[in-house]
């Protein structure tokens, strides 16, 4: 059985929805504040026959919720989502972040300990590198982040080296670039409340909705004056999970990846991907910077293909067409 935190959310979600084609048995745990009840009863509507899928409501918080799951279920490895991840909000309350993402996986790895399991692939994110001083980003960039948020996944990630060191916990740290897109059926999907993330605020100024789309800051230094990022589909980005737990369970030693594509889109680009997808010309008033954008983000991606054997596939207008799809019907 694998436990999923965080698995009613955006990338938890899809990930679970991946583990289960690949024929693993999943416990998803949430506290239902940022994740969904409907994502958990989509997901459990389409298990894969003969599949174990259950869902415990609980908050990593609270030391007693997350060992309860470990005495109901007897849980093999891990995999861990819940954390908050917005920068922005981060900045405004680091406390919230702390004791959040830090105390909670804390809660998490000594339930782990207790239980005897010793595997876990955990959500990480670009924003450990902070400011990059050369790119594409590789594991060796320093990891120097800007924001609290980005600081809470370092923390974890050193806390996971302690735990090796002490415990011989092994994990696997997937570091995110910027994941966008959605179940190819558009059964899941990006579902965040409020929504700050470029495709998905493209695509709520379309329908005809009146909204219009905010562009931060047309005076960087790149191609076109808007910022570059690395857009990865989230269901590549699941395989990628999958992988991990492959080579832990093959004895893999703790490592680190990124998971991007090793190629970068302006926000102007991405903007035209939008239109052409939808075929609408979609409203945009251009913008001051965001606070705390770097002008260039984009992962070298080798070390995950050489060690792990994962290929991203999907194109930009993949992720486009898919989270536009799913887009549709949230929107009803
Ligand atoms: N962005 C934008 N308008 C929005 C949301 C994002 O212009 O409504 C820009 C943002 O300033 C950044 C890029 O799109 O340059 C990607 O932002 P996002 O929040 O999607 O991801 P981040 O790179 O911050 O993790």
């Amino acid at each position: 059985m694998i436990l999923v935190t965080g698995g009613a959310g955006y990338v938890g979600s899809h990930c679970v929805l991946a583990l289960l084609g690949n024929g693993y048995d999943v416990v998803i745990f949430d506290n239902l504040e940022l994740g969904h009840i409907e994502t958990v009863e989509t997901l459990k509507s389409i298990q894969a026959s003969g599949k174990v899928i259950d869902f415990i409501q609980g908050d990593l918080k609270n030391l007693s919720d997350i060992q309860n799951v470990f005495k109901k279920h007897e849980i093999e490895v891990v995999v861990h989502f819940a954390a908050y991840s917005q920068v922005a909000e981060s900045m405004k309350n680091p406390q919230k972040y702390f004791s959040n993402n830090v105390d909670g996986t804390v809660n998490l790895l000594k339930s782990m300990i207790e239980n005897g399991v010793k595997r876990i692939v955990f959500s990480s994110t670009a924003a450990t590198y902070g400011e990059p001083i050369y790119t594409p980003i590789d594991e060796n960039h320093p990891q120097k982040p800007i924001n609290p948020y980005g600081e809470t996944k370092l923390k974890i990630e050193k806390i996971m080296d302690e735990y090796d060191k002490s415990f011989n916990l092994k994990s696997v740290r997937l570091r995110y670039f910027n994941v966008a897109g959605a179940d190819n059926r558009a059964r899941i999907g990006e579902w965040h409340e409020p929504e700050t993330h470029l495709i998905p605020n493209i695509l709520k100024s379309t329908f005809g909705c009146g909204k219009t789309f905010q562009m931060f800051g047309t005076d960087y230094d790149t191609i076109d004056g808007t910022c570059v990022r690395d857009y990865i589909n989230v269901e590549d980005l699941a395989k990628a999970h999958v992988l991990a737990l492959d080579y832990l369970e093959k004895g893999g030693e703790t490592n680190f990846f990124n998971l991007g594509t090793n190629n970068g889109n302006s926000v102007k680009e991405v903007f035209s991907v939008c239109e052409k997808v939808t075929g609408e010309k979609i409203p945009v008033d251009i913008q001051p910077r965001r606070e705390g954008d770097p002008a260039i983000l984009v992962a070298d991606n080798q070390k995950a293909k050489k060690v792990l054997g994962w290929v991203p596939e999907k194109t930009l207008e993949d992720s486009i067409l898919s989270a536009y799809n799913w887009a549709k019907k949230l929107s009803k």
